[in-house]
């Protein structure tokens, strides 16, 4: 399963062009004062912390399942509707939070129960996909080439995802340019 940074990129990635950077801008009306890039950078924040959100359930002992499915989806959806009163935002923010279920499902899970239970409350199935595109990322840190094992990974992420994240930060950066 990917690493917190390559889901933090595909929430972004996700989250941003699906709200629209025009759209992020204006509402968080950047005083002329602030640079674009500081701009980018909030409207990101929201969008990669909800990419990463699922892997919550680690502390909890139940990893992959409920914060991994369709039911998680559809809450964040109606609690993001609630808390921002536009379903635009709300489809973004689920958007966002359901990419890291679609990474997980293209990873490469090594540790029981195998996938994830995507299709919760309606199926309890596990679900994996065969063409493992992402490495497992190894938390045995006392295991000899941790490090490089799990650096490999991440590159393996940032090279799949981190073009339309950066063009996403890059989309940002021009329109808050412009309204300056
Ligand atoms: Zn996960």
């Amino acid at each position: 399963m990917p690493s917190p940074l390559g889901h933090a990129l595909a929430g972004v990635a996700v989250g941003v062009l699906a709200a629209g950077p025009r759209t992020l801008v204006r509402h968080l009306d950047p005083p002329a004062a602030r640079r674009p890039v500081d701009t980018a950078v909030l409207a990101m924040l929201p969008f990669a912390a909800l990419g990463a959100l699922p892997d919550i359930d680690l502390l909890f002992g139940v990893h992959s399942m409920y914060t991994h499915s369709l039911g998680a989806v559809v809450v964040v959806l109606l609690v993001a509707r609630v808390l921002t009163g536009g379903w635009r935002w709300a489809i973004a923010a689920s958007l966002a939070y359901a990419s890291h279920i679609l990474l997980d499902w293209l990873g490469h899970d090594t540790t029981a129960p195998i996938g994830v239970m995507a299709l919760w409350p309606l199926r309890p199935d596990f679900y994996q996909s065969d063409l493992h595109l992402f490495l497992p990322i190894s938390r045995r840190y006392w295991v000899p080439g941790f490090l490089a094992h799990n650096l490999t990974a991440v590159a393996r992420e940032v090279l799949c995802i981190g073009p339309l994240a950066f063009f996403a930060y890059w989309r940002l950066t021009r329109v808050a340019g412009k309204r300056m």
